[in-house]
């Protein structure tokens, strides 16, 4: 029997797995604080220059998952586009992710791969064993001096704190190269939407049992005329934050426009703390098989979020994964309420990730109804 659904939130998640419930016959009905669909990789041409923005900064669609790749391609054509990203340091402009180029440029050597491995091991802290934070994964694995000119100032400006104080898991995200790769990701299949992650989020849900309503705030007193709520919404907001605020960075843009080619490259990183702003992103790069006379470009800073911004990446430290436990326990007492997404399980998910677990999600849904078992609150652990 067809049943109603709501999903809270009409980006990545609420899109895939209304998708794939209204194609099994039920209706669904999307609501969304914001006036857009796509959530933080909503895409819109630039008046001004004709450009298409990334409006929350840069997204590069990257995975190893061929369904998934097949999936978005489903629903948008994806260009060819490699992620090279570029980082101005003391005054140079280096490669990154750190590769071969950057080793010998920065050094001033003309390394082959396995000197280059050598010299680098000789430079990592040994010491180190079991690198726990930020700063012992760097030491261990670049040593001191790769260490302060690329990861840093920049990691100090991102997460607003010592590197000695982050996990791990963070610089994890990032490989060193012992050969000419440039390349950002590793992955097998990476492209660019052709006509932006807003037409593509579009074409998920123009389905006939898909109804969408933007600048709608939820409450959970809507939950009940629905079979079951999909929030991907932030997790403690779902609670009214009755506990206190999850911490998160977020992100300002300072946008400036310049006539031709501002910067040569879509990314450019700014290692030096001195440099106030992470990383200038040049939009029209995004999309080289267009044509655009002028350019427009966002100075990107990274900065604590407060209630009234847009949050971005979920900081995870001791005190929010206390916080974040508490909730957590909270929303397992809930019913008829899945959390979903990067703020629904408070996770740094990449679009690649946040389509697989949607997908999963849905399927979950479907195949438990149908042994008449309950869906959990979460199919993927916020712990
Ligand atoms: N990072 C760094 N220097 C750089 C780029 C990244 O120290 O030039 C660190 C930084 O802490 C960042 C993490 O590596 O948060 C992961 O980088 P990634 O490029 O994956 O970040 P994202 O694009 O998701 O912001």
């Amino acid at each position: 029997m067809a049943e109603k659904f709501l999903m809270v939130g009409a980006g990545l998640s609420g899109a895939v797995i209304g998708r794939e419930l209204a194609q099994a016959g039920h209706e669904v009905e999307i609501v969304d604080t914001r006036n857009h669909i796509a959530g933080n990789c909503h895409t819109e041409r630039d008046d001004e220059t004709g450009v298409m923005v990334h409006v929350y900064g840069p997204h590069i669609f990257h995975t190893d998952d061929a369904e998934v790749w097949s999936y978005v391609n489903g629903f948008e054509t994806f260009m060819p586009f490699k992620n090279r990203v570029k980082t101005t340091s003391g005054g140079q402009v280096y490669s990154l992710p750190v590769n071969l180029h950057t080793i010998n440029q920065f050094f001033g050597k003309t390394f082959r791969p396995e000197e280059a491995r050598a010299f680098i091991e000789a430079q990592a802290d040994k010491s180190i064993t079991d690198p726990q934070t930020f700063e012992e994964q760097a030491l261990r694995f670049v040593g001191k001096d790769l260490y302060e000119a690329f990861f840093k100032g920049y990691t100090q400006k991102q997460w607003g704190c010592s590197p000695t104080e982050l996990p791990a898991s963070i610089l994890k995200r990032l490989p060193v190269r012992f050969n000419y790769d440039d390349n950002y990701f590793f992955h097998k299949f990476q492209g660019m939407p052709e006509n932006g992650y807003t037409r593509m989020v579009e074409r998920i849900l123009d389905h006939p049992n898909i109804t969408v309503k933007l600048g709608v705030h939820f409450d959970r007193s809507q939950a009940v005329d629905f079979a079951h709520v999909f929030y991907s919404g932030p997790l403690d907001g779902y609670f009214a934050y009755e506990l206190g605020r999850l911490g998160y960075r977020t992100l300002d843009f300072e946008r400036f426009t310049y006539e031709g080619d501002y910067q040569g490259c879509a990314v450019m990183n700014y290692g030096d703390f001195s440099v106030p702003y992470t990383r200038i992103t040049e939009h029209k790069h995004f999309s080289p098989w267009e044509e655009q006379a002028k350019s427009v470009c966002y100075r990107e800073f990274s900065r604590s979020c407060e209630p009234d911004d847009v949050p971005y990446y979920p900081i995870r430290m001791v005190k929010e994964k206390a916080l974040l436990a508490d909730y957590a326990a909270r929303a397992e007492r809930e019913s008829r309420v899945t959390f979903v997404g990067r703020l629904g399980t408070y996770r740094y998910l990449d679009m690649d990730v946040t389509i697989r677990e949607a997908l999963d999600t849905a399927r979950l849904y479907l195949s438990k109804k149908e042994q008449g078992i309950k869906m959990p609150t979460f199919v993927h652990s916020p712990i």
